[in-house]
């Protein structure tokens, strides 16, 4: 899995790209900038049920890291969208959640995975066979507090990951200064 951090910066990156033209308050921008992490993250949410349980990891990486929640998911929020803010188009906002969703699988698809089970079943739910890519580009985010190695291990991620996305969410930021300005 790669970490929240390169989710949301992937995230807000197409969010940028979708919405080129949506001019709001600040407030406003930090609203949906919040939506949009959590939507980026959102596979991750399968965290919680284990938590409770007192065994994080039970439930990670299940059905809910796959196209088919993602599909759900992206369908469910456009209708919602749709139906209270009457103005937005639901194949957009479909199109744009499903594509959020998409490239958290895609983040986690490429990352390395030290633990089982490893990768996530991609096509639930018509099939329960878990994918991984062979390679990992994106660093281990170890979340055990009791090894000595977790911090060094946090700074790698944080590097790899703001050298590859960085990039793409400044691009899309300057386009879409670019766009306003031009408006
Ligand atoms: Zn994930």
């Amino acid at each position: 899995m790669a970490s929240p951090f390169g989710h949301a910066l992937v995230g807000l990156g197409l969010f940028n790209f979708f919405y080129p033209r949506r001019v709001v308050s600040r407030k406003k921008t930090g609203l949906l900038y919040g939506l949009v992490i959590l939507g980026a993250c959102s596979p991750d949410l399968d965290f919680l049920p284990g938590l409770f349980s007192g065994s994080p990891g039970r439930f990670h990486h299940g059905p809910f890291h796959s196209l088919g929640m993602a599909v759900a998911l992206s369908l469910i929020v456009g209708f919602l969208i749709a139906f209270f803010g009457k103005t937005h188009s639901f194949a957009k906002t479909t199109s744009f959640v499903f594509v959020l969703i998409f490239s958290h699988l895609a983040l986690d698809f490429f990352s390395e995975d030290f633990k089982p089970p490893f990768g996530f079943p991609l096509f639930w739910p018509f099939s329960y066979t878990y994918f991984l890519s062979p390679w990992g580009i994106l660093p281990y985010v170890e979340r055990n507090f009791s090894n000595p190695a977790i911090w060094s291990q946090i700074l790698k991620v944080f590097l790899v990951e703001s050298l590859l996305f960085l990039p793409f969410f400044f691009y899309s930021l300057k386009r879409k200064a670019c766009r306003k300005k031009n408006e």
